[in-house]
């Protein structure tokens, strides 16, 4: 994933897992459910408060602030780290859980939007997950206060027919009421007025400009003219990708937007910009379900057998010269038959197995076994990294290499 940003010319960046509270609170917002009910903030023996950061966004607006970063023109950055919530673990959901992040921070160029998107759609299309690109607009500081009251009002006009927790959520954050998944909510608000026909002209320019981009390098959209997120601070452009295939509590893989205010918000200068967060454990799932996960690589290419207590010198020494050579390589630490160390290394995936025996220490030699072609042959002591880097680099396996299979006696 973080490949993908790469070419795209973000560079790497980290901050840290804690921050100030307040932080969060005036980033993330106030009336949020991660602020109010879903973070890990503790007093630290300096008597600050601090969280465990809830989200990425607001860190890295922060540490960019803090560095001189804003200002400066347009800042691409990406990185990965766990992000933590006090939320009810379940499938897909864990108390921490590991995001990959992307920003553009600096311009209030729709290109920048677009780019941001393209980078996911990218990371989607290399992993062979099928998503749908939920894409709307969430208005500016221009047309959004109109429209929240003209919702608000709607929702207050719907009376005790909206349970008396939506009423709650109505009257601080009414946005959030929009994408409730409760069916009852959700047929209540049915014909609520939708931020889209309220944007004001620049909004809706910059939304049409996005769209048209997008169409233009390919990217599909579906029009989610009820999305909202979790976060208080999108302006503009806001979007998440789905996974048709996961329930719908953990559907969501990733999500962003543009947070042209948030800067400022946290005491920083005005600078607009725009991003996105992607959960990496639900990927997994889903990469999961589409069978496409990937097999982990072979932790091993050589495994040294010292066969005699003589050998355990030469055996450690050769281990040491293989690793110089940038090849990974191990040896056993406990006594086994040599049927015992075979198994274990083709357990290991061990593409080479080296062999120390007496006949091998009294000729200065190894006997080397390349464990996929089943071929073996004696190489000189100071030879075998060579030998075991020209089979690792040869032709990949042509399949698990078989325990039983002894090989030569040694
Ligand atoms: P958000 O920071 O809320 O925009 O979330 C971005 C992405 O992070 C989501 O789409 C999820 O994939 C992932 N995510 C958020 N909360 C959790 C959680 N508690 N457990 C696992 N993944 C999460």
């Amino acid at each position: 994933m973080l490949e993908q940003a790469r070419l795209a010319g973000y560079q790497r960046m980290e901050t840290p897992v804690f921050e100030d509270t307040g932080l969060f609170a005036r980033g993330v917002g106030q009336s949020t459910d991660v602020v109010q009910k879903e973070m890990y903030a503790f007093v630290d023996k300096g008597g600050r408060s601090v969280s465990l950061r809830p989200e990425l966004t607001a860190g890295v607006v922060r540490a960019l602030i803090q560095h001189g970063r804003i200002g400066a023109g347009l800042v691409k950055v990406a990185f990965s780290g766990p992000s933590f919530r006090y939320e009810r673990p379940q499938a897909g959901r864990q108390r921490q859980f590991h995001q990959v992040d992307v920003e553009a921070i600096g311009s209030p160029d729709p290109a920048t939007d677009a780019d941001v998107i393209l980078v996911g759609h990218e990371i989607f299309r290399s992993l062979g997950i099928d998503v749908s690109l939920m894409l709307t607009s969430l208005g500016d500081a221009e047309c959004r206060p109109a429209y929240r009251e003209r919702l608000l009002e709607f929702l207050r006009g719907l009376g005790d027919r909206l349970p008396a927790e939506v009423r709650a959520r109505a009257e601080q954050n009414p946005l959030r009421v929009l994408d409730m998944k409760d069916p009852r909510v959700r047929e209540l608000t049915a014909g609520a007025p939708l931020i889209r026909d309220w944007l004001c002209a620049p909004c809706k320019a910059h939304d049409d400009t996005v769209r048209s981009l997008l169409a233009e390098a390919g990217v599909g959209w579906v029009d989610a003219p009820r999305l909202v997120r979790g976060l208080d601070y999108y302006t503009r452009t806001t979007f998440e990708w789905q996974a048709g295939a996961l329930d719908a509590a953990q559907d969501a893989l990733g999500g962003g937007g543009r947070y042209d205010g948030l800067s400022e918000l946290i005491g920083g200068p005005s600078a607009p910009g725009t991003g996105w967060a992607l959960g990496l454990d639900r990927t997994v799932l889903a990469l999961e379900r589409a069978g496409r996960l990937p097999e982990p690589p072979a932790q091993l290419q050589a495994m040294v057998l010292p066969l005699t207590p003589a050998a355990r010198g030469v055996a450690l020494t050769l281990v040491r010269d293989l690793r110089r050579a940038g090849l990974a390589a191990d040896q056993p630490y406990a006594e086994r038959s040599l049927r015992g160390h075979m198994k274990a290394a083709a357990r290991a995936g061990a593409r080479v197995v080296v062999l120390l025996g007496d006949d091998e220490l009294a000729a200065g030699q190894a006997s080397v076994r390349d464990m996929a072609a089943r071929e073996q042959g004696q190489v000189p002591l100071d030879a075998v990294a060579a030998r075991v880097a020209e089979i690792a680099a040869g032709p990949p396996d042509a399949g698990p290499p078989d325990p039983d299979d002894r090989g030569a006696a040694p």
